[in-house]
């Protein structure tokens, strides 16, 4: 067998190919300048310097959610479909790479061996190419998902993608045909579809003629995309990894800061203020709906869907692009003149986010919805002073009794008169600090989960305190309703008072708690080891140093709190406080873990009135309830209210009971 090689200009004239050379660089010009026209309002945003740091990290992730598609794959189909068009893709554009370096450059090293695990290795990337298209062709004109976007444009990209697997298969297929080399079972399709050919009845002479006009319509088609990729929903091929390599890597819960006495306006008013990394994510989303399919304001009848808000902001940004060619001026939006927060964006829709991360969690290409949300809500609380009736007097509240409610600050430790909990204003120095939260300092559900807490840190013979009336707001909602002025208040107040007791540890039985404390406050100076009950809790069953004896005969789901599992990857840890209480018998919820569905309280929803569509609660103690459980079981203050609410709103609160796990915990003690 003579030494197997790739003929790269097989039956190409020398005009053809000079004629090609002169078509790469038109179209290399024309894609550089479709991409200069997409890359300026990207290159003119805010700086974000963060996002150009700790590449090795950048690098994994990119490796993990780009190149190998874990996010994409969580949904097994539109995954695959995914998967199998991307990898082929890739591989069928290195091969092309490859093939110009061999023959362009001389390297000749497409030959022997190697060349025919090439050919192998490309036939194979093909037909995953064309599988992956026929999956996608069936999801958008098959039974389609609501939220999917499909515009005229998607239909035709996935035509051309179409044609132009199925062409380079036919070209090799003729040139299989015609020139019989012996090492054509190497290109086991490109060699089926030659036989196929020959058997009907197509002469060689007929064949190498068809094969020059086919050729310069592949090539028409791969310059014709290249050129309208910045254009075309094809841009995400950039976009996309970009955007998944420049995520943030910081713990999903903490929201950027705010430079108070630098700024001169406050939050997101206009585009302008989107730094370049948030603008580079209106350019990535792929318009797949899963993060709207995700959201809980949408599954409830809100006007907010998370996808919606991400295109409307992108529509925005285009009309900043400056056109490439004159006659793509017409293609660019005119600007809208309405104000971003309260006009483009809708109040309601940014006032219906519970920030609880979903959108966040399932967005492929890790698009941050929440900065840019709460960014406008900072626009609309500081600079307009316009927010729902009732977050005027939570706000109050907190800047006169340091908590939500129209309670007397002086009142934070009552729940505590009768446990003999020391108090680090009276002299204490402990081990660890419990800090109690609002709500577990005047709500009188949630005091009870207090109490049941010190009982377990008092069994266990841990050495603990707490601040009492010194203890503030976090200020968790203050931040996430927008106000950033009192949440940083309170923050500073906070802080200063931890780090003149010398605080090292702290336990928290509220998440939102736990959250600020551990990935907001070290910004303010505060650098704790905070730890959420139910992760100290499994520490001391793992210990020894708490036995809960009595068996509790109940099957139990357990909802997992927005803050604490997805935002803070605390999950397993509940789970194995429930699992050291004897006769339990856990069920998990249809959505559990990260994938978990809010209670509707984060994001300062607590204390805004829900008067569009359904209750989030209420959808979601239906859920739970589809288990059959005896209880629901949470470690979160605000999801054991509305949850609790939400079990009476059912007429489920006879049969069915809501505790914290420190209560299950205390009565199997
Ligand atoms: S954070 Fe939650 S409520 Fe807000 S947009 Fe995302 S999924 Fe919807
Ligand atoms: S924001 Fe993310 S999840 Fe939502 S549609 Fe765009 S790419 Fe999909």
């Amino acid at each position: 067998m003579p030494d197997p090689i790739r003929d790269t200009f097989w039956a190409i004239p020398g005009w053809s190919q000079a004629l090609l050379y002169a078509a790469v660089v038109a179209t290399a010009v024309a894609f550089v300048l479709g991409l200069r026209q997409r890359l300026g309002p990207i290159l003119r945003g805010r700086p974000a310097p963060e996002r150009l740091a700790r590449w090795p990290e950048r690098a994994r992730r990119l490796a993990e959610d780009g190149l190998l598609q874990v996010r994409t794959f969580r949904r097994r189909y539109p995954g695959l479909a995914h998967g199998l068009t991307m990898w082929g893709f890739l591989l069928l554009f290195l091969g092309t790479t490859l093939v110009f370096l061999d023959h362009d450059f001389g390297l000749a090293f497409l030959r022997g061996r190697f060349y025919l695990g090439f050919e192998l290795v490309l036939d194979l990337a093909g037909v995953g190419f064309l599988v992956g298209l026929a999956l996608f062709t069936v999801r958008r004109y098959g039974p389609r998902p609501a939220s999917l976007v499909h515009g005229a444009a998607d239909g035709w990209i996935l035509l051309l993608l179409f044609a132009l697997g199925v062409g380079g298969f036919l070209l090799e297929a003729i040139r299989l045909a015609v020139v019989r080399p012996p090492w054509a079972a190497w290109s086991p399709v490109g060699q089926a579809l030659a036989t196929l050919l020959v058997a009907a009845g197509l002469e060689p002479g007929t064949l190498r003629a068809l094969y020059l006009p086919l050729w310069w319509a592949h090539a028409a088609m791969t310059f014709g995309m290249i050129a309208l990729l910045p254009f075309s929903k094809l841009l995400h091929l950039l976009s996309a990894p970009a955007n998944v390599a420049l995520r943030s890597l910081e713990p999903a819960g903490q929201l950027p800061g705010l430079d108070l006495e630098a700024s001169e306006t406050f939050g997101i008013t206009t585009i302008e203020d989107l730094s370049w990394k948030s603008r580079l994510d209106l350019y990535a989303c792929t318009e797949c709906g899963r993060c709207q399919d995700a959201c809980p304001a949408w599954a409830t009848g809100k006007p907010l869907s998370p996808m919606r808000v991400i295109l409307d902001l992108r529509q925005e940004l285009r009309a900043t692009e400056r056109p490439a060619f004159p006659w793509a001026a017409g293609a660019i939006p005119p600007p809208d003149e309405r104000p971003l927060a309260g006009g483009v964006i809708a109040e309601d829709v940014l006032w219906a986010c519970t920030t609880c991360g979903a959108c966040q969690e399932v967005c492929p290409v890790h698009i941050e919805h929440i900065e840019k949300i709460v960014g406008m809500r900072r626009n609309l609380v500081l600079m307009e002073s316009r927010f729902p009736a009732e977050v005027q007097l939570a706000l109050q509240n907190f800047e006169r009794n340091f908590n939500p409610w129209a309670l007397g600050w002086e009142g934070r430790a009552d729940w505590a008169r009768d446990l003999g909990v020391p108090r680090l204003a009276d002299g204490a120095r402990p081990d660890v600090l419990f800090w109690v939260g609002c709500a577990g300092a005047f709500a009188d559900r949630n005091k009870q989960v207090s109490r049941a807490l010190v009982r377990i840190l008092q069994a266990a013979g841990i050495d603990f305190a707490i601040l009492g009336t010194e203890e503030k707001c976090t200020g968790d909602p203050a931040r996430r309703i927008g106000n950033e002025y009192l949440f940083q208040m309170l923050a500073r107040e906070n802080v200063e008072t931890l780090n003149r007791y010398g605080v090292r540890r702290i336990v928290t039985t509220c998440p939102h708690c736990f959250n600020t404390l551990k990935s907001e406050y070290p910004a303010f100076g505060g650098r704790y080891e905070v730890t959420h009950h139910s992760a100290f809790i499994a520490e001391l069953l793992r210990q020894g140093r708490l036995r809960p004896a009595k068996p509790l005969d109940r099957r139990l789901v357990y909802h997992d709190s927005c803050y604490l599992s997805r935002h803070n990857g605390v999950i397993a840890e509940p789970r194995a406080v429930l699992a050291g209480v004897a006769g339990l018998r856990l069920v998990e919820a249809p959505r559990a873990g990260s994938a978990s569905f809010c209670c509707g309280a984060g994001g300062g929803r607590m204390f805004m009135e829900e008067k569009l569509g359904t209750r989030v609660n209420l959808e979601r103690t239906e859920e739970l309830l589809g288990t059959v459980p005896d209880v629901v079981a949470t470690a979160c203050p605000f999801c054991l209210t509305m949850l609790g609410d939400g079990l009476k709103a059912k007429a489920a609160a006879e049969r069915v009971e809501s505790l914290d796990l420190a209560e299950i915990v205390e009565r199997a003690l």
